[in-house]
């Protein structure tokens, strides 16, 4: 990569795993930097089939960015295939994730998961007692088994740091400092684009927690398809429950669907979303048989496109504590 100068110079190629990294990166880099999606808009990074065109976006590339958390790991089998030269940087780098613990793994009952059956094309030493401890993932390569419709693993821990605010804001130094590394000669710029950004997103955390705050504290709970949004609500007191686990890839479960409905009718402040990223039958059937209205779509995994209410991180953010906000009011 190299800086000509004039009205044609060129940019420095960055290809991102998902859209919001992709939306982070057009606001910290600005005219000096191209992005690119691998994963595009109201995609599923969970299932994600990587292309031949993507292998070439990455041996073109003069950085990839990556999530990291077990969230995107078909982007080092792409950089692997694509022998592109270019660092592969993970921006969650820094913050505090969350564990994939029981609760978080959206199966609303602690027990009884003997009759999980999406287990069938994986390692079958490792599902005997299935017991949710899902540290056997860490030996592993990270090739191993990840990225495929039907495998379980999703790691030790939840990928969807993106969902909290103050996350972001690492997200954004974490690509700052990435696009430093690649083009010293942009850094001012690039560092003074993520303050006025992150001032930004200081103001959303802000209009969040503010919107949040109204809704009662026995009407804070929230059932989406898969459990994408934990770091939302362990940053803004929201409770969240999901019959597919952080991985969109898992099946749900017969169990974990009744357990789901039952909590529902017990708890008449459950609010009950449908997904971008996925699939609304199940949701749809798990509404009706629970005797409650789909209280809207919310943004998880993927930004929308440029029609849709979320084609921004500022934006998505927003839409979703306000689709949120007001489904619980209405109550
Ligand atoms: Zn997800």
């Amino acid at each position: 990569m190299a800086f000509i100068g004039g009205a044609n110079a060129a940019t420095l190629n960055v290809v991102a795993s998902f859209s919001i990294i992709e939306d982070f990166v057009r606001n910290v880099g600005g005219d000096r930097v191209s992005v690119t999606s691998i994963v595009p808009v109201n995609g599923d990074a969970h299932s994600y089939e990587p292309k031949p065109a993507d292998v070439i976006a990455l041996k073109r590339a003069d950085l990839v960015l990556v999530n990291g958390l077990q969230f995107d790991p078909f982007m080092q089998r792409l950089a692997k295939s694509s022998e592109t030269k270019a660092p592969v940087v993970e921006v969650t780098k820094g913050i505090e994730p969350l564990k994939n613990t029981q609760e978080g793994d959206g199966h609303a009952e602690k027990s009884d998961h003997d009759d999980h059956d999406h287990d069938h094309d994986h390692d079958h030493d490792h599902d005997h007692d299935h017991d949710h401890d899902h540290d056997h993932d860490h030996d592993h390569d990270h090739d191993h088994g990840h990225g495929h419709h039907h495998g379980h693993d999703h790691g030790e821990y939840d990928p969807h740091a993106w969902q909290s605010v103050p996350n972001a804001i690492t997200y954004v130094k974490n690509i700052a400092d990435a696009l430093c590394q690649v083009d010293s000669g942009g850094c001012d710029s690039y560092k003074a684009n993520a303050g006025a950004y992150t001032q930004k997103l200081q103001t959303l955390h802000e209009s969040i927690k503010a919107a949040f705050e109204t809704l009662p504290k026995d009407k804070r709970t929230l059932i989406t398809s898969h459990d994408a949004f934990g770091y939302l609500g362990a940053t803004y007191g929201l409770t969240l429950l999901a019959p597919e686990g952080t991985s969109s890839a898992t099946e749900a479960t017969a169990a974990d669907v009744a357990a789901i409905i039952r909590q529902i009718r017990q708890d008449k402040g459950s609010a009950v979303f449908v997904e971008n990223i996925s699939n609304p039958a199940l949701i749809k059937q798990i509404a009706s048989e629970a005797n409650v209205a789909v209280g809207g779509k919310l943004y998880s995994d993927a930004l929308s496109g440029p029609n849709e209410p979320a084609s921004t991180y500022l934006n998505m953010m927003q839409y979703n504590a306000d689709t949120i906000t007001k489904a619980i009011l209405k109550k």
